[in-house]
Formats: structure tokens, sequence, C-alpha cells
């Protein structure tokens, strides 16, 4: 950590950034995503570390991911964009959506990416007239009906027909170098990981047997989970029964992880300011210049909840909080314990890193929240850079 390292989520500081910014506002601590890199990699030994961008596709937090030696996780032709003009070196970076357009593909190419997923046999066709310049891994599907977000509903093969579609890219002809998985985000505890890696590692094996391709691969995709309300493991006991399965794994395998939410989650914080107020049914009301249509949103696509907090101090008073659009179903927290609070008093939710920001709207004409940097750079006392 640099001396000139400011804390942005104290108080002073959300204070003066609001002064600088205005609000609503999003405070990226850059320290705070290195921080997080450098656990997550600590945790997990040997293991290429690719941020997936989708929890927030910030330049200053790919930045300061790239900055700790780490790699990235593209799946859109605007996060390869984001990559190139950040200058991140393409042969680092995987494509990892599932389902691509061919120019989706063509774009990846162009700006240099080898790596692509697939997970089904129109898909692998989609790379027969690449063969000679992109690779495939093979995206298996564990279901995870327990974790928040189960996202082998929606993508990856069967573990009983990974082997057949393994053979038909090795039949047109194009270079397989392995599997990945993704078990669901948020993951409560690392058993998914662990049966996933089981099973790969005995896809591995079999299709090396038949050679079927390079098969140097593994991605364990993403799903480390962050502590919102309730505490979670950390990420070294998480990671505790990964870092022992992925010892089964055949010999001179490279091993890949794409965490998102971990590294970008706790990185944040959103800073709202009070509208308005009125007494309804007996409580206070507050209006927030932020709620669900924008960096809030988490509540309803991420089924998330974030500790929130008014900086003003006092008597404490059940309040309901909600955000600035007209529709009702934008309110933040019918159940939150509140101080009094006044127009221009902030509001502040932690943990606001991953998928809020990223998935708000400007529902109403409400604009999407400033996102300010800090710490970026020694002495970096606050950047808002175009996004
Ligand atoms: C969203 C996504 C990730 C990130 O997942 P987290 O649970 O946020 O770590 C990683 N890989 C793929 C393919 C994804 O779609």
């Amino acid at each position: 950590m640099s001396n000139n390292y400011i804390d942005p989520f104290q108080q002073a500081h959300i204070e003066r950034l609001v002064a600088q910014f205005g609000s609503p506002l999003v405070i990226v601590d850059c320290e705070r995503v290195r921080s997080q890199y450098r656990s997550h990699a600590k945790a997990l030994p040997g293991v290429e570390l690719h941020y997936a961008l989708k929890p927030l596709p910030h330049p200053a937090v790919v930045r300061a991911v790239l900055d700790c030696g780490g790699s990235l996780d593209l799946a859109t032709t605007g996060e390869v964009q984001l990559a190139q003009r950040l200058g991140a070196d393409p042969r680092h970076s995987i494509h990892t959506h599932p389902i691509k357009r061919d120019k989706d593909i063509r774009n990846a190419l162009a700006g240099g990416v080898r790596v692509f997923v697939a997970d089904n046999p129109d898909e692998v066709r989609k790379f027969r007239r690449y063969r000679n310049e992109a690779e495939l891994l093979l995206r298996v599907s564990f279901r995870s009906p327990g974790v928040v977000s189960d996202l082998s509903r929606k993508f990856g093969c069967d573990p009983e027909s990974a082997l057949e579609l393994a053979r038909l890219a090795a039949s047109l002809g194009i270079p397989l170098r392995g599997f990945s998985f993704h078990v669901g985000s948020q993951a409560l505890d690392a058993r998914k990981h662990v049966e996933a890696i089981e099973v790969c590692a005995r896809l591995l094996a079999a299709a090396r047997r038949e050679k079927l391709g390079k098969l140097d691969t593994l991605d364990i995709g993403g799903g480390f989970p962050i502590a919102y309300g309730d505490a979670v493991p950390d990420i070294g006991r998480f990671c505790a029964p990964i870092r022992k399965a992925l010892k089964l794994l055949p010999k001179r395998i490279r091993v890949i992880a794409e965490p998102g939410r971990y590294i970008a989650g706790p990185a944040a914080i959103a800073v709202s300011a009070v509208m308005g107020r009125a007494q309804r049914g007996g409580f206070w009301w507050y209006y927030l210049d932020d709620g669900v249509y924008g960096s809030y949103s988490g509540q309803l696509y991420d089924h998330a909840r974030y500790p929130i907090r008014a900086l003003r101090q006092g008597p404490l008073h059940a309040s309901v909080l909600a955000g600035p659009t007209c529709d009702s179903i934008d309110v933040i927290a019918e159940d939150v314990r509140l101080p009094k609070l006044k127009e221009g008093d902030l509001v502040v939710g932690s943990a606001m890193g991953a998928y809020t920001w990223a998935t708000a709207s400007e529902f109403n004409f409400f604009p999407k929240p400033t996102v300010v940097s800090v710490n970026e750079t020694p002495g970096d006392t606050g950047t808002v850079l175009e996004v």
C-alpha cells in the first residue's frame, strides 16, 4: 500500500467526494481492488486469475487488476474493446460467452483474443472457419440450486455429452484446450467447485487418451463469495477444498479462475443523497437520488441486500428508503433503522461494486451514478473517467 493511501470510505472523504463530484456517486477504491486480487491469488496459488468484467466494467478496476499482473475474462465485443483501449495483452484474455454471433468472434480475434468458450455443437461449428486462429474451452454444466445465481441452467453441456462435443471439435480440426465451468455466483461453499473439478479432471484425462487436442487448461469460473450482511468464509478458507481438488488434475494443467464479484464487490460503496422525505403510515420515508433502477438494481437482478447506513448520527427510527423514480417498485429498504434525516443527507450502501452500477438504468431520466475512482495511482484523491 502506498504512503499516499487515503481511505475513501471514511466519512470525511465521502463528503469531500460528493462536494466535488455530486451525488449519486459510486466510489471505487482501487487499493481495495488490488487487495482483493492479492487475497484471491494467495488463496489459489498457481491459478491464473482472469477478472470477469461483467460485475463492474470500469477502466480503473480493469487497470488495477492488470497492475497486479491479473488477466481478463471478456464476454462481449464491448468488453473486448474496453480491454483493448486499456492496452491489456489480448493473448492473456479469454472470451467466455458460450453463445456468440460471428461478428463477436471476429471482433475478439481482431483484438488478438485466441481462447473462446463453446457449449454445444452449433457453437463449436462456428469455429471451423477460425480453426487456425481460435482455440476452445468446452463449458460443462453443473447445476447448483443452492447458489444465489445458478448460471448452469442457462449455459453449459451435460458432463455426459462433453466428450462427444470434444470429439466434434477435434473432428473439425479446432484446437481444444480444455474445459470450463461456472457453478453460479455467490456460492455458499466450495462443494460444487470440487465436484466440477473432479468431473473435469476425468474429462481431461479421457479426452487426452483419445488425443482430441492439447487439453492443457481447466477454467474453474467464478462464484467466489463476499460478505453482504451475513458472514461468509474468507477466501482462503473457501478455497481450501478447491486447492485440494486441483491436486487431482493430470500433470501440466494450466488452471484459470474468473472471479468477478470477489474482486469488485467490496471495492466500492454507493453514496446517495436524500431528495425529500414524507411521513407515511407512521414511518419516515426518505427519497434518495439512487434506487433500484440505479445502483441498487442488484437488489432485483442479483438478489443482493446491501448494508446501508446514514452518515448522520442520532437516535434510530424504523424508516423506509426509496429510490427517486415514480415507480412503486423503487423501494430500497422498508425495514431500516435510521436517524431522522434531512434533505441532502448522505446514505451509504456498502459492498456495492459488483452487479450494481453495471446493471443500472436511466429510467425516468435519472442518470446512472457517477463513478469516481480513488487510489488508482499514489496520491489519486478521486478521478472520474470516461466509461
Ligand atoms: C459472470 C461471470 C463470471 C463472474 O462470476 P462471479 O460469480 O461474479 O465471480 C465469471 N465467468 C463467467 C463466464 C461469467 O459469466
